[in-house]
């Protein structure tokens, strides 16, 4: 299967998407990862990149569809894959579509922008492994120390509650659009995201009509 997680910054797509992927067997493909691996790494995008993150702005496009075109072409993407962050535009959108690239369904999860910048001061994430938790609805066992590799968890730079407001204005500005793109092409499935972190998985994999 090829699925796209659309939603708002902090709406639970990866944590959902890492979920479904590992059902599937098929890999998930965050480039908001790729993105901060890149600026960890100070390649050229990485470069780039950095300040436009920091900022709550998206990354050019044909830097991004550039390397979700290498990323894709990868033996593992065979079976299918899960696009988590991608696109984000609907020049990426078309873009994904010239590459001849068929998707089966794009969830998008549905969180208010309240709700959004209530729960986005909980969040952390561990940046070795990429594992993300929140404090309140997906605590790690281990507390402050990621419970997959035992690294302190961190706050992502752009989640400060500045940078959350900017990040949702871009994502109304030049996301939501996608909603009705793919819409009219009857891919899109919408599940309102739910405080219960399984209860969004049910509803998720029922969307995607997956057995749990
Ligand atoms: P979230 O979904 O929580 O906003 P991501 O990890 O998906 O976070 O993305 C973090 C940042 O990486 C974005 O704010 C943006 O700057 C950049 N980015 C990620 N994916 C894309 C994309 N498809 N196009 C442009 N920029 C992107
Ligand atoms: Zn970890």
């Amino acid at each position: 299967m090829k699925i796209i997680f659309l939603g708002a910054p902090g709406a639970g797509k990866g944590t959902q998407a890492a979920i479904v992927s590992q059902k599937l067997s098929i890999p998930t493909i965050s480039t908001g990862e790729i993105i901060r691996e890149s600026v960890r790494n100070e390649t050229p995008l990485g470069k780039t990149a950095k300040e436009l993150i920091e900022k709550g702005e998206l990354v050019p496009d044909n830097l991004v569809i550039e390397l979700v075109r290498n990323r894709i072409s990868q033996d593992d993407c065979k079976n299918g894959f899960i696009l988590d962050g991608f696109p984000r535009t609907i020049e990426q959108a078309k873009a994904l579509s010239e590459m001849g690239v068929d998707i089966d369904a794009v969830v998008n999860i549905f969180v208010s922008d309240a709700d959004i910048i209530r729960r986005m001061g909980g969040r952390r994430t561990c940046s070795k492994c990429s594992a993300t938790y929140h404090t309140l609805y997906n605590p790690s066992a281990k507390g402050e120390c990621c419970e997959k590799c035992g690294e302190k968890l961190s706050v992502r730079a752009d989640d400060s509650p500045e940078t959350v407001k900017k990040r949702l204005e871009v994502y109304h500005r030049q996301t939501q659009p996608l909603e009705d793109y793919y819409n009219d092409l009857g891919k899109l499935v919408t599940v309102v995201g739910q405080e219960k972190l399984e209860d969004t998985t049910r509803l998720t994999l029922e969307a995607l009509k997956v057995n749990d």
